[in-house]
């Protein structure tokens, strides 16, 4: 048996005249016509009570797309019933059933469903066309149909069996349900993290950041559509602390899949630890968290190449990315040439609406957000060891929008090269060619995460040697590359540090810990 070769969906470039462009446009226009309301959806049913609230665009916050229904505890204890309920049909699925229920959301995704999920993502969380096609299409669907090709490949690892004896290994889901805590920033993780639980026969409550919502519904309506049976992926939408008191107590709790911040994944955990002895099971615990990701150049470094890699990674989606480039250490000798082309590619960058597609940034998620990045601009218009080169505005009157910014510092352990911003903040520091060689220490030292980084060089030495020093320093490492962009069954992502647990999204090593397996002996 064998299932169709995973390959990465083809991104479409949603250029000008282009069919998608026309039908993304017209989807958009359809979408903000409307005023929807997202129910919970537990055990195949549709959940509307609680409070209603508003889901508006962060470009545009006085428009409302829709509301969502806010539930309590009741729900959550729902919601742990319909998994329990769901689990023993599931699991005893075959699997190709299993596989084949992903494949088709993932074909539904690329096909029918292209435009409505790309429209979700860019009016829901304010991305650009390309940055919502990498995300909630093309890496969305490669997540689905890799995954299936690697449980294939985790069911096949199977031991010898002597003469007279048939050993084997059973890829038993977990005992008890899997918890799905998602991130706005793509909507590739949250279709993903509960997904791949329940690809391998588990059954799962999925809790979407408040920011995703949006899109978080389109994503269930597709795995309804692929045939996903009632309860075995549950959309839970309640605060957080309240979904964790019921859960993180409930001996059935086997997993969490989390994508979020470093803080609250670490406040989980110490829960998890002090209810360690209710448990059926040890419970896997699996997250990828902050990061504070680093581009280090030599003097051998391609000035041009590496001005793209530091605004691209620095500012696409507006730096919300995990793995954005945060930080940059530059050698004076080629830092004129790539100041020049830097601040040039920034005072080009159009910012507004995504629905305008010349827009290349737009606004950050929400106020909250706003607030915080606009403070570490404060700091740094007002640090005597700061200067900021470009950017630096920001107004939040009809959405939440800050300029691209490029901070040069003097001090190398300056707070602006130590704190994850998560926002369009590009850090600066410009060393001496002659200190090179404390480049790596300084970079490896300077903050708690791990999660991407690239360097830049020529030198095939360097590059080598670079490589091993920071060997630690990221889980995703680039060479001559911007540290964002990793693409599903090319690198996979996570890192470890304060940046996560490195189980790789997308992977036969994430997939592994959604199984407890049996060793099985039977004699003949
Ligand atoms: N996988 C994404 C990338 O490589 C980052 C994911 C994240 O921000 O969590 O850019």
């Amino acid at each position: 048996f064998q299932l169709p070769k995973a390959k990465n969906e083809p991104v479409l470039s949603y250029a000008p005249g282009s069919p998608e462009k026309a039908a993304l446009k017209a989807k958009m226009a359809e979408m903000k016509g409307q005023t929807i309301e997202i129910p919970q959806t537990i055990g195949g049913k549709k959940i509307m009570e609680g409070e209603k609230i508003a889901i508006r665009p962060p470009h545009d916050h006085k428009h409302i797309l829709g509301y969502y229904y806010k539930g309590g505890s009741q729900h959550v204890q729902m919601a742990i019933d319909a998994a329990a309920a769901a689990k023993p049909a599931w699991e005893a699925m075959p699997w190709e059933e299993r596989a084949a229920i992903f494949l088709k959301a993932a074909d539904l995704l690329a096909g029918p469903y292209r435009a409505k999920m790309n429209a979700a993502t860019m009016l829901g969380q304010s991305k650009n066309a390309y940055q919502a096609e990498i995300d909630c299409v093309a890496e969305l669907c490669d997540f689905y149909r890799f995954n299936a090709e690697y449980m294939i490949q985790i069911y096949s690892e199977q031991p010898q069996s002597p003469a007279l004896t048939w050993n084997r290994m059973e890829y038993r889901a977990l005992e008890g349900f899997v918890f799905a805590i998602t991130p706005f920033n793509f909507t590739s993780i949250a279709g993903n993290l509960p997904a791949a639980p329940a690809l391998m026969g588990n059954t799962v409550i999925w809790k979407p950041a408040e920011t995703q919502i949006y899109s978080a519904a389109v994503i269930m309506e597709i795995f309804e559509a692929a045939g996903l049976p009632a309860g075995v992926i549950n959309l839970l939408l309640v605060d957080g602390p309240i979904a964790g008191d019921l859960i993180f107590s409930h001996p059935d709790f086997a997993g969490l899949h989390f994508t979020g911040s470093t803080k609250v994944f670490q406040g989980m955990w110490t829960t998890i630890g002090k209810n360690i002895a209710k448990y059926k099971s040890y419970p896997r615990i699996v997250g990828e968290t902050g990061g504070k990701d680093f581009i280090l150049a030599h003097p051998s470094a391609n000035p041009t190449a590496l001005a793209v890699a530091m605004v691209r990674g620095a500012f696409e989606y507006q730096g919300q990315k995990c793995s954005a480039a945060s930080r940059a250490y530059v050698p004076s000798s080629i830092w004129p040439a790539v100041k020049e082309k830097a601040v040039a590619l920034v005072k080009d960058m159009k910012m507004g609406s995504p629905e305008d597609f010349r827009n290349f940034i737009n606004a950050v998620i929400d106020e909250r957000a706003f607030d915080k990045i606009t403070n570490y601009i404060v700091l740094a218009r007002d640090a005597k060891d700061a200067e900021i080169i470009a950017g630096g505005k920001y107004d939040k009157t009809k959405g939440y929008f800050i300029e691209p910014t490029l901070v040069v510092v003097t001090d190398p352990k300056h707070r602006l090269l130590q704190e994850e911003i998560f926002g369009p903040v590009l850090t600066i520091y410009v060393y001496e060619d002659a200190q090179f060689d404390e480049m790596p220490a300084l970079v490896n030292s300077t903050s708690p995460y791990a999660l991407t980084g690239a360097i830049f060089a020529q030198d095939r030495g360097v590059i080598h040697a670079l490589s091993n020093a920071l060997r630690h320093s990221a889980g995703n490492f680039y060479i001559n590359d911007k540290p964002t962009g990793a693409v599903v069954g090319q690198q996979p992502f996570g890192g470890a540090r304060a940046s996560g647990t490195n189980d790789k999204a997308g992977s036969v090593w994430n997939l592994l810990r959604w199984v407890s397996p049996r060793a099985m002996k039977e004699n003949f």
